[in-house]
């Protein structure tokens, strides 16, 4: 069977990589690489256990299903010989000057410890304490600690899902994908002038994913979010067990192993495909990260990176097959939890376009719940 995937951010190379794993299937990925891939600029925190979108049952599952599946795919990149995949328990401080909110965070996470164990010891601190694990945190700061919480490299995971696939045997190609219909089957895809049939194709074209789909009659109400994510430097601090930050706004930071405090994130919506840094964005990302962490102040500004979320009206994702055309599914609207539901939902995509058994119901994430 002949299926190729269109896209290669983190849904489309998980997508990617799980069909390749499969006997009897010849996958090829194509991607355009579009300055502003999602994947590329995300923050890389999987911490869903806290937030305050758990009401959402059908967001929850995926987002909690997609932190638990962390553990099962670093297990099989290894397998393949991976060891470069930009995974990482570092933990999490749920930040707050506020202990009756504080009491709410801890409330949520003992909660969500029933059924996802993994989110690892929970641990009320008093600023003090929360400063010896993140040194630039402002007085007046309780926390709660997530041990468990993963910090992601969306690079490096997508590089090493892409690596495996190809160990797999996947072809990965470079370019436009455009895509082909013949009597109501999508019947596969030109990349540039050349025709490659297929069987199955999958898009998993992020926020483009609209203009792909339009020729063949499919309106999937994805819009681009820009987000703007600035990354800081304390020249010569081992930040590499720093636990994220996550104060109750939408704005976050995370230390990696270079020296690097990433801090975000802004969210734009209507601005289009306009990939600019502009100064009121990295004003407000970096107003609310001073507001929390004073002692990053004197840190360098190392660069900011800009990526395109792609959003659909509910915020819900679209997982699924379409009815019509058929021979298509679809993987897209991860939104601001990409990282965190991704390579889970490529594993859901693929094992839904090969009829296996999935263990959990996808018709709230539909891709045509808008068409009725
Ligand atoms: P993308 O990564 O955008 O990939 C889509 C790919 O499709 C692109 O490479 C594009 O070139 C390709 N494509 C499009 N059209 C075509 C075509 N016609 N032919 C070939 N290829 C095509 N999530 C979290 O869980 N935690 C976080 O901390 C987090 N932080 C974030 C911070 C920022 C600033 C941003 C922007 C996002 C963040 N996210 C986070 C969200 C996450 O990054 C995204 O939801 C996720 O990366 C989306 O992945 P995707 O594969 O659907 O899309």
């Amino acid at each position: 069977m002949k299926i190729i995937v269109i896209g290669g951010g983190i849904a489309g190379m998980s997508t990617a990589y799980h069909l390749a794993r499969e006997d009897g299937i010849d996958v090829t990925l194509i991607d355009q690489t579009h300055e502003g891939q999602a994947t590329a600029a995300g923050a890389g925190i999987v911490c869903p256990w806290i937030s305050e979108r758990k009401d959402n049952q059908a967001w929850y599952e995926l987002a909690r299903g997609g932190a638990h599946y962390y553990e099962a795919l670093v297990e099989r990149l290894t397998e393949d010989g991976e060891d470069r995949w930009g995974f990482k328990r570092v933990g999490a401080l749920a930040v707050s000057e506020d202990e009756t909110e504080l009491d709410d965070i801890e409330k949520s996470a003992r909660d969500a410890k029933q059924t996802s164990p993994e989110l690892g010891d929970i641990k009320r601190l008093a600023n003090e304490a929360a400063k010896d694990l993140f040194p630039p945190l402002g007085d007046g700061f309780g926390a709660v600690h997530l041990s468990g919480a993963i910090r992601i490299d969306g690079r490096q995971l997508r590089d090493a899902l892409k690596r495996a696939a190809i160990k797999h045997h996947a072809d990965i190609r470079q370019g436009e994908a455009r895509l082909a219909k013949e009597d109501g089957q999508v019947n596969g895809v030109y990349l540039e002038e050349t025709f490659h049939p297929a069987d199955h194709v999958i898009v998993a074209a992020g926020a483009w994913a609209p203009e792909l789909l339009a020729p063949v009659g499919v309106t999937l109400p994805i819009e681009p979010q820009r987000g703007q994510i600035v990354h800081l430097q304390i020249p010569e601090a081992d930040t590499s067990k720093w636990p994220m930050i996550l104060p109750r706004t939408s704005y976050y930071m995370l230390a990696f192993d270079d020296s690097r405090i990433v801090a975000g994130a802004s969210r734009e919506n209507g601005t289009g495909f306009d990939y600019r840094q502009t100064a009121g964005g990295v004003r407000e990302v970096l107003e609310s990260a001073l507001s929390v962490a004073p002692g990053l102040a004197q840190s360098t500004l190392y660069e900011t990176r800009i990526g395109f979320r792609p959003v659909g009206p509910d915020h819900l994702p679209f997982i699924g097959c379409m009815e019509t055309p058929k021979g298509l599914s679809i993987v897209n609207g991860l939104g601001p939890s990409g990282l965190t539901m991704g390579p889970y939902a490529g594993k859901l995509i693929s094992d839904l376009t090969l009829g296996k058994e999935m263990g959990i119901d996808l018709s709230p994430y539909h891709p045509e719940r808008f068409d009725k």
